[in-house]
């Protein structure tokens, strides 16, 4: 059969013969022949329970024959305003909850509050964005601005906006000449000169608690929260984007309470339904939020906003979501969970052209590499995601690379055994497809 669907991120022209998913249930991903493929990447990173959870299914239903849709624009809705409320009980300094479908709209967000935020101030020159290297924050113009990821964006260049970019430190690729250490000081040396020596910053962005797109690079410890702090020193907005963070990924509800750091701006959504439907949302301090308000012919007020911009069936399953993290007490099993992965590291670590291991929480990123002690990356050609992707497929795992970065990225929820089945599955894709590379 032709299918017409155009895939992301994909070469269709070496891509076919999808597997075509028809069900999910708990963990797994079932095709039209009845073969089951346990939910590795947890569907791009967003399932929590795993797929058909009663719970949020019967909510869904039942949200659908009451209000399936109805506008923000000069009307609320229960489900808007209930979620918006435990937000911001939920994230320290937070204040008011601007609705979106999907990370990269809630990242276009903070990045036009951040900039009106400052024009409605009369500080119309502050207009410039700070950001980390090997930043994501979505694929939009001005995300991909934001986040320049050159594998991915370079075609695009043209017409980004410019963005000034601090390096990120990644422990496993230090530059020669720096210790670990020196290096990170050298990232917050440089971010201190930017802001005194340029009076037109609007922002800082960055990812909160880890970098994952741009190669699954965790912070040192107190990163964050100095960058915060000179944010703070220097009056520049800091906003953090937890959209693959948040929620649980990193072994904690909040991942910017955990670094104690404090932003002004902050976005949540992958996981913000558990996986069920698009929702995104950007919280925005009280600071923040009260440079929108003055009359209406001052024209302060935020211009912007969607079609299905607190989306009642949407808002609804994020409300069942918040509530089942505390019935199931689900923070405290990543722990457990966490902890299983953090066991298995050496194990994998000693896997030829395995060259590194980057883990916290749920998530785990592997690195390959064509030589361990130069640590030279994989090239394209040897078509590392392919290889793998089908590999995991005859061992019924759904996996995927990013680059030459094998992702362990399961639902929150998922079981002690089917996470042994993911580990040892993984290993032995790893092992079988490394040894066809040499
Ligand atoms: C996935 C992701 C986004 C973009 O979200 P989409 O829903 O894919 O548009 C933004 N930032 C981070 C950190 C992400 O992981």
């Amino acid at each position: 059969m032709q299918s017409h669907v155009w895939h992301p991120y994909t070469q269709m022209k070496e891509w076919r013969d999808f597997e075509v998913i028809i069900k999910g249930k708990g963990m797994w991903l079932y095709n039209s022949k009845g073969d089951r493929f346990l939910d590795g990447v947890a569907s791009m990173w967003c399932n929590v329970w795993g797929h058909s959870k009663n719970e949020i299914v019967r909510t869904m239903t039942m949200q659908a024959k009451k209000l399936q849709h109805s506008s923000l624009f000069n009307l609320t809705n229960d489900r808007a305003e209930e979620l918006a409320s435990s937000l911001v009980k939920l994230a320290p300094n937070m204040h008011k909850v601007f609705y979106s479908d999907d990370g990269s709209t809630a990242m276009e967000v903070s990045a036009k509050m951040a900039l009106q935020y400052w024009y409605n101030k009369g500080e119309k020159k502050k207009t410039k964005f700070v950001t980390l290297e090997n930043g994501y924050h979505g694929d939009t113009i001005g995300t991909m601005s934001l986040g320049y990821v050159p594998a991915f964006f370079s075609r695009y260049k043209p017409v980004l906006f410019s963005v000034t970019r601090i390096p990120s430190p990644n422990k496993y690729r230090v530059p020669i000449g720096f210790t670990f250490d020196e290096f990170q000081q050298h990232c917050l040396d440089k971010i201190e000169k930017v802001f005194s020596q340029n009076d037109n910053v609007a922002a800082f962005v960055m990812e909160s608690g880890a970098q994952i797109a741009g190669g699954v690079t965790i912070y040192p410890d107190g990163f964050q929260r100095k960058i915060s702090k000179i944010c703070k020193r220097h009056g520049v907005l800091f906003i953090l984007d937890e959209i693959a963070t948040g929620f649980g990924r990193l072994g904690s509800m909040i991942e910017y309470q955990n670094q104690k750091s404090i932003p002004d701006i902050v976005s949540f959504g992958k996981m913000l339904t558990a996986g069920y439907l698009p929702l995104a949302a950007t919280l925005a301090s009280k600071k923040v939020y009260d440079a929108f308000l003055g009359q209406n012919q001052e024209m302060k007020h935020f211009f912007h906003g969607h079609t299905f911009t607190g989306n009642p069936m949407a808002c609804a399953t994020a409300i069942t979501n918040l509530s089942l993290y505390k019935k199931y007490n689900i923070i405290s099993k990543i722990k457990k969970s966490a902890a299983y992965l953090q066991r298995r590291i050496d194990e994998i670590l000693e896997l030829d052209l395995v060259g590194d291991v980057r883990h916290k929480g749920m998530l785990m990123g592997i690195e390959i590499v064509s030589d361990k002690d130069k640590k030279s990356p994989i090239t394209p050609e040897k078509r590392m995601q392919q290889r793998i992707f089908n590999e995991a497929k005859k061992h019924k795992i759904y996996l995927r690379t990013l680059g030459n970065i094998v992702m362990l990225v399961p639902p929150l929820a998922i079981s002690q055994k089917e996470l042994e089945f993911l580990t040892d599955g993984t290993i032995d894709i790893i092992k079988k497809v490394t040894k066809k590379l040499k």
